[in-house]
């Protein structure tokens, strides 16, 4: 390039020059990273690539090219504290990367960072090094194939590749995943880029300590997955993952010495001064804070158009953050009255054509902006007072730390974020109990958690929710939500509040969770054993499928759900529409639970208490102190009342009341529920002689003959005198009968008859299966004896000694060693080889006696030729031995081998 070139120019030219070799331009991922939920903010180039990497995801392109927007906040690459102080250090910035998906690799990688860096940009090569992995821990060697490719491919000073390992040049996803070396470019300033020349000894180095060496671009070659423990695996495709930070590359090419005089942030300075009325010689005397601003502008510009919020947790606290501290810097230059959105807009006009989101919400972003300035200078003056009598005490005590819960208060109570408070300490010599300031902010939380109902959910969100509130009163300039369930199904309203991935956000992405504040709602949240709505929520070109209710606080009842199909917004009109035939199941379970209740008491005695319900759709469960199963005849007669109270068609209706006025009147109320001053309660039946009446917050049909049919279906004990009864209305009622119908006709069938014979027919074939099994002990009884006299008949001679070997039937060893004995007493000096199946294994047993084993005759030899027949083995005494083997089938040619075994031992 010929002329000193703008950002804009260096950035199209980075994306022109690898679309030109093929590579896809994707857009800029959000700041919110959509799929992970242990990234706080995006802040790489390959975090949208991911599941690429993991081999999960997959692409239609195998070339990627773009500029992504990241954010580093915390951490080892970017410590808030350097922000500002030095020309470097940014919280948002871009990142230029091209990536290749198992396409192209080290070769075209480098080759093409040299072109565009040296060709295209024109930089110097001799002032170019390269940085190349040798592995210090010695497992994977040096990456020869990237050394190679610089010194062989590229015009790079052979003596500018140098090896660096782990630390440097070694990249990983995480613990495990994929990894692999890296090779790095870094650019050398000059020698009088060095801030460390008094330093004695000091020599510039890549990556040494001092300014003078720049790395600007890393190109990372994923070829291993970590499986754990070290153990590298070669992945099956090869990755290319490279990051050029554009602020550094746009302040050497544009030859300033500080990113904050490149054309990205130094329109911002000017505009800043002229709005401060300050001279040149006052912005350089308070550069720190110009640049500050300049760099949080962006920052605050950015996450508002990614749909941030400010709040006291999580990214929402970031950028409450940036922001307030800015504004605090902003003080310093005389500033008294909001003026980041005038920055802002310039932050708009510049970068909209690269950001297209910015542009779309620039109203939002600078009302955003202005509204938490605004909120930050009611108390900053009180927060900054109040720092200073803080400093003030110390110093005559002789102290320079602020302890922490003093850096708590001012956080909490003055909204003086710590990092701000953190600045100022250390402008005045101080510095600030970081530990300690934690510790009172967890103790704060676990307070709330201890109030219990009002941090039922807070655990994880801390003070997100109370956050969404305060939004909905401060910029919605709603009272409170309306909160009807019992109304009409169907109501318009409108969107107040949303939240995703644990932020406060103005709008809501497709096929992600949400949870929605309404200005009103008919979605009953569960509440008194009744189980929470599903149903729609409408807008105008989107539609949310609402899965659960929650209250995570009072008065925030929250649709909790997925966006199934466009882009909802804050202040979106909304029909929202109850899942109408889900509701009527649970109401008429509701009611159906108050008039079991009733029959209960009826039935069992008035002493009978609830201990627990679950009113859902298909069900109802009911649990209630008991020392007895009820029997069927007061199951009968529990279910006969319930109906009765459904055939009596009664009205129910509800009523706020006072509590003791109810209490006096009858009405049951639960134990272990809070109830206020005021009630609801819930009668069945006419007014002056009611059926039931509860204190309750449920919903329920509006007469009793629309429940349908009432059905117990268990009976149990879950504990020490509870016990439970679960039971169906209405739909469940039906289809609870007919599976009873169905079962019944089943056993028919299989038994072969009609349902009204089921019974009789199974007395009947118990009888004959008991008649059966005695015939069949008598046949086999009879069977023992026959076999055995046949076996007799089987008895050879070998050399004149009786020889047996056969099968037979036995249940188990004992009965084989028993049957031996037997023979051996009935044939005197003789061998008996028996075979059996037992548990589907061949067994033998070999027997014969003291004369014949001084003849030569040997039990446990014999049996063990027997079983190497079928693929086993055994032995034992010479007179008895038993053994096993594998193959069933072979059993006869085993007791075939047992003859030839005992005419050997009797030659
Ligand atoms: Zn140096
Ligand atoms: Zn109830």
């Amino acid at each position: 390039m010929t002329h000193r070139p703008t950002s804009d120019e260096i950035r199209q030219t980075f994306l022109d020059f690898f679309d030109e070799l093929g590579h896809t331009i994707v857009p800029s991922a959000s700041l919110v990273p959509q799929d992970d939920p242990t990234l706080l903010f995006t802040n790489a180039g390959m975090n949208q690539f991911k599941d690429v990497f993991l081999g999960i995801g997959t692409r239609p392109y195998t070339r990627a090219a773009d500029t992504q927007k990241c954010m580093r906040v915390a951490g080892k690459h970017n410590d808030l504290d350097d922000v500002g102080r030095d020309g470097t250090h940014h919280t948002l910035f871009e990142m230029l990367g091209n990536w290749s998906f198992g396409d192209y690799y080290k070769q075209e990688a480098i080759t093409w960072a040299w072109m565009l860096l040296t060709d295209v940009y024109g930089l110097e090569k001799e002032r170019l090094w390269v940085t190349v992995f040798e592995d210090d821990k010695g497992d994977l060697g040096r990456d020869e194939e990237a050394a190679t490719h610089w010194k062989q491919k590229t015009s790079i000073d052979r003596n500018h590749v140098l090896y660096f390992g782990r630390k440097d040049n070694f990249w990983e996803m995480g613990d495990t995943g994929p990894c692999g070396p890296c090779s790095e470019i870094h650019y050398d300033r000059g020698p009088e880029a060095c801030d460390m020349q008094n330093v004695p000894g000091h020599v510039c180095e890549v990556n040494g300590p001092c300014a003078r060496f720049t790395e600007i671009w890393n190109l990372v070659f994923i070829q291993y997955n970590n499986l754990g423990e070290g153990h590298l695996a070669p992945l099956p495709a090869q990755h290319v993952d490279t990051g050029l930070g554009f602020e550094r590359l746009v302040a050497i090419l544009q030859g300033v010495d500080s990113n904050y005089r490149s054309d990205l942030f130094w329109p911002l300075i000017e505009q800043t001064q002229s709005m401060a009325n300050q001279s040149d010689e006052e912005r350089e005397a308070n550069l720190t804070a110009y640049r500050v601003i300049a760099d949080h502008v962006r920052a605050c510009t950015f996450l508002i158009g990614d749909g941030v919020l400010p709040a006291n947790d999580g990214r929402g606290y970031v950028l409450r953050m940036v922001l307030r501290r800015a504004v605090r810097f902003g003080r310093r230059l005389g500033f008294t009255q909001p003026f980041m959105a005038e920055l802002a807009q310039l932050v708009i006009e510049k970068m909209g054509h690269v950001f297209p989101e910015l542009p779309q919400r620039a109203d939002f972003i600078e009302a955003t902006i202005t509204a938490e300035e605004e909120r930050f200078l009611r108390t900053l003056d009180q927060g900054l007072t109040r720092l200073e009598e803080i400093m003030g005490e110390l110093q005559v005590r002789g102290k320079t730390e602020i302890p922490g819960k003093d850096v708590f208060f001012l956080h909490d109570t003055l909204g003086l974020p710590f990092e701000v408070t953190r600045d100022i300490a250390e402008e005045h010599g101080f510095t600030v109990d970081e530990a300690g300031y934690r510790h009172a902010r967890e103790e704060q939380r676990a307070r709330a958690r201890a109030a219990g109902e009002f941090a039922l959910e807070a655990d994880e969100h801390g003070r997100l929710y109370p956050q969404l509130l305060d939004y909905v009163r401060e910029q919605q300039a709603l009272e409170s939500l309306r909160h009807d369930p019992y109304g009409p199904l169907q109501l318009q309203a409108r969107v107040v509040g949303l939240i995703q991935a644990d932020a406060l956000v103005e709008k809501a992405g497709e096929e992600e969770t949400v949870e929605v504040a309404l200005d009103r709602t008919n979605f009953y949240v569960e509440a008194g054993g009744q189980v929470s709505d599903t149903g729609r929520l409408y807008g105008p070109d989107w539609e949310i499928e609402v899965a659960e209710m929650k209250r995570p606080i009072e008065g925030l009842p929250l649709h909790v759900g997925k966006v199934v199909a466009g882009t909802p917004r804050i202040g979106d009109p909304v029909r929202a529409e109850v899942n109408t035939g889900r509701r009527w199941d649970i109401m008429r379970n509701h009611t159906a639970t108050h008039l079991l209740h009733r029959a209960l008491r009826q039935v069992l005695g008035s002493h009978i208490a609830q201990a627990g319900s679950l009113v859902a759709p298909d069900r109802l469960r009911f649990d209630y102190n008991y020392e007895r199963p009820i029997t069927p005849e007061q199951q009968e007669e529990i279910e006969r009342l319930v109906t009765e109270a459904v055939l009596a068609n009664y009205p129910v209706s509800s009523r706020q009341e006072r509590y003791r006025e109810a209490l006096e009147q009858g009405v049951i109320a639960l134990f272990g529920e809070k109830y206020g001053d005021e009630v609801r309660v819930l009668r069945v039946g006419p007014a002056e002689s009611p059926y039931s009446q509860e204190l309750c917050g449920g919903t329920h049909v509006s007469r009793t003959g629309d429940i349908g049919a009432f059905l117990i279906t268990s009976e149990s004990g879950i504990g020490a005198g509870i016990r439970r009864i679960e039971a169906v209305t209405g739909r469940g009622a039906l289809a609870a009968a007919q599976a009873l119908r169905a079962r019944e006709e089943q056993a028919a069938s299989l038994l072969e008859t009609i349902r009204e014979n089921v019974p009789q027919r199974v007395l009947r074939l118990l009888e004959e299966l008991r008649a059966a099994h005695k015939e069949i002990d008598q046949l086999n009884r009879k069977l023992a004896r026959e076999s055995f006299e046949a076996l007799l008949d089987a008895v050879q001679e070998i050399n004149d000694v009786p020889f047996l070997a056969a099968q037979v039937e036995a249940p188990e060893m004992d009965t084989m060693r028993e049957m031996a004995d037997w023979f051996r007493d009935k044939l005197g000096d003789s061998i008996i080889v028996l075979g059996a199946v037992i548990d589907g294994k061949p067994r033998f047993i070999a027997a014969t006696t003291k004369a014949l084993t001084r003849r030569g005759v040997h039990a446990g030899q014999l049996v063990k030729q027997v079983a190497q027949v079928v693929g086993g083995g055994g032995g034992g005494r010479p007179d008895m031995a038993q053994a096993g083997g594998q193959d069933a089938e072979k059993i006869e040619e085993a007791l075939a081998q047992a003859q030839k075994a005992a005419e050997a031992m009797l030659r």
